[in-house]
């Protein structure tokens, strides 16, 4: 199995010397385990905070060590009843061309015509999940409400977006960080304003998008974003702290909201909350998404970069905005 290592710890930017791909032998399996060759493997956001050492929800990247994460492939050998030869499983030893491991630690998905394994990272997967819960369960969308998206052309933004909408937001605005994703918002995920945070003014072009001010905001960016999202909120708004991907990969002090106040005196809610933590939505989730994605009422976009030796490159793009909606990469040989 060819596996890529954690081999120092980055301090800013991550590099190529942070890592290294070792070719591993892999043991006969046990009994109750899976051999899996991986299809696709995810690379998220919260992969950047693993590579640091220190305590968080989920547990640093070991050095010398192969690093997981999400991944889907077919079970290629089985010595389980319940994951037979052929399933195809989502699990989280990605980092890898071939995984092993038990079979308790793999989900079997139906294999569905037209839907690429790659959803299961993305649409159908824990980044959709993470839109849902956050816009439902934490900010309490209401219909009639305006809701901000920030990180809004990217696998939980552009989930956010649609969700809105589809549950009757009155309307719908999101930044992202070209003039292309800046279009796609408006013309192909529905989004009703759009704006590149990179031209500068968070605040000002949000005033402009959202005139009337903003019940709703689903931080994927925070810093100057959650600033300007505090001064737009109308009474009673509420926030879903999903990430601060502004600030992942910063050196020293990082920026944060300065004006307080109006979260007294507008009675704002602002709510963090990470997805493991609400995973009995996944059936309702599951429920709606796929209704919604073979309806079209919901579309979809991933960025495959192909190939294991890619997977650090695809990581870093991601975390500079290469990606249109979810970022994956293709191990499959
Ligand atoms: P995305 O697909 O959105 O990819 C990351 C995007 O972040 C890039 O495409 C880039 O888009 C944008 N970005 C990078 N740097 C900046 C910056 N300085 N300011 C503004 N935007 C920036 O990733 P995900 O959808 O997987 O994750 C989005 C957010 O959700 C992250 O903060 C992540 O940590 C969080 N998350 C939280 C979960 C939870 O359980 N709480 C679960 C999953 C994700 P652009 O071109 O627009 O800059």
């Amino acid at each position: 199995s060819t596996q890529i290592q954690l081999v120092s710890r980055p301090t800013g930017w991550p590099t190529a010397e942070n890592f290294r791909t070792v070719t591993v032998e892999l043991p006969g399996l046990a009994a109750g385990e899976v051999r899996i060759e991986n299809e696709f493997m995810s690379v998220d956001p919260y992969m950047r905070g693993r590579m640091n050492d220190v305590k968080s929800y989920t547990p640093p990247f070991a050095l010398d060590e192969t690093m997981t994460g999400g991944a889907v492939g077919r079970v290629v050998e089985s010595t389980s009843d319940d994951v037979p030869v052929g399933s195809v499983v989502v699990h989280q030893l990605g980092w890898r061309d071939v995984a092993q491991g038990p079979a308790a630690g793999v989900r079997v998905v139906p294999e569905v015509d037209g839907i690429p394994s790659s959803a299961y990272l993305s649409v159908l997967g824990m980044t959709a999940l993470t839109a849902y819960v956050g816009l439902l369960e934490i900010a309490h969308l209401r219909e009639g409400d305006t809701v901000f998206v920030s990180g809004a052309a990217g696998a939980v933004g552009s989930m956010v977006g649609q969700i809105a909408r589809l549950k009757g937001a009155a309307r719908v605005v999101g930044s992202a960080g070209s003039a292309e994703k800046v279009a796609l918002l408006t013309e192909r995920y529905g989004f009703d304003a759009a704006f590149n945070y990179k031209d500068g003014d968070v605040a000002g072009q949000l005033a402009q998008a959202a005139p009337d001010g903003i019940d709703v905001y689903f931080d994927n960016v925070g810093g100057e974003h959650l600033e300007a999202a505090l001064g737009a909120f109308n009474d009673q708004g509420r926030a879903a702290l999903c990430g601060a991907i502004s600030q992942y990969n910063t050196e020293g002090e990082a920026t944060g909201p300065r004006n307080m106040a109006n979260i007294v005196t507008r009675g704002l809610t602002l709510q963090g909350f990470t997805v493991g933590g609400y995973t009995q939505h996944f059936p309702s989730f599951m429920a709606d998404m796929t209704a919604w994605v073979t309806a079209g009422d919901v579309v979809f976009d991933e960025t495959v970069v192909e190939g294991l030796d890619h997977a650090v490159d695809a990581f870093l793009g991601m975390m500079r905005g290469e990606n249109v909606g979810k970022m994956v990469v293709k191990t499959a040989r």
